[in-house]
């Protein structure tokens, strides 16, 4: 099957939660999923899915669990972690083992100064014509969007982060 190149972005939630349950779905119809997370190093509830879905779901973080604010200068250990992240991530897609790739928050890498939208274009470029890669993430460049087959920004109409102070709700955030 042709694959496509998606793109979620916006910032509205569900860009990740969109991604996921694409691969949920790939997974039921016998597709093979890569999924690297980008900038997450913490405990998500979906790092189970390779436990629901063995030898389907593959999925891999790429990150320290600090979270990096803009305009602060990343770490070497960030620098680094990502640059190792979208390597793993490359030679998972060219494999052949693979027909869905999920690249989530690969955008903000971007938009935080972690990796170069060029070294990322290259890598989006390398897609083979039978894989579906998405990237998700606010702040998608305008080359991304311009490359992409499919881009759907989630635009936030109302959240409740902006009237209430909760923390990321387990199961539905994290
Ligand atoms: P989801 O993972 O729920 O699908 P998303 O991928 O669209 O959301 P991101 O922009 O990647 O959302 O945000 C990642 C996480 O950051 C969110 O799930 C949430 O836990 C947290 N977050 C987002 N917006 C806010 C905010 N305004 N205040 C506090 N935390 C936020
Ligand atoms: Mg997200």
């Amino acid at each position: 099957m042709k694959g496509k190149f998606q793109l979620y972005t916006g910032n509205g939630k569900g860009k990740t939660t969109a991604a996921l349950g694409l691969a949920v779905r790939a997974a039921c119809a016998g597709m093979k999923v890569y999924i690297g997370q980008f900038m997450k190093g913490r405990d998500y509830s979906e790092l189970c899915l390779p436990e629901h879905f063995p030898g389907t779901i593959t999925m891999e973080q790429y990150g320290t669990p600090r979270l990096i604010c803009k305009g602060e200068k990343p770490s070497e250990e960030d620098l680094r972690s990502a640059a190792v992240g979208l390597d793993t991530i490359r030679t998972a897609m060219v494999s052949g083992n693979y027909d869905l790739v999920i690249a989530d928050e690969l955008n903000v890498t971007v938009h935080m100064g972690i990796l170069n939208e060029e070294d990322v274009m290259e890598f989006i470029c390398r897609r083979p014509d039978d894989v579906e890669l998405v990237l998700t993430g606010r702040y998608a460049p305008a080359g991304f969007v311009e490359a992409a087959d499919l881009v759907t920004e989630m635009r936030e109409v109302k959240h409740y982060y902006a009237a209430e102070n909760l923390p990321a709700r387990k199961g539905i955030e994290s």
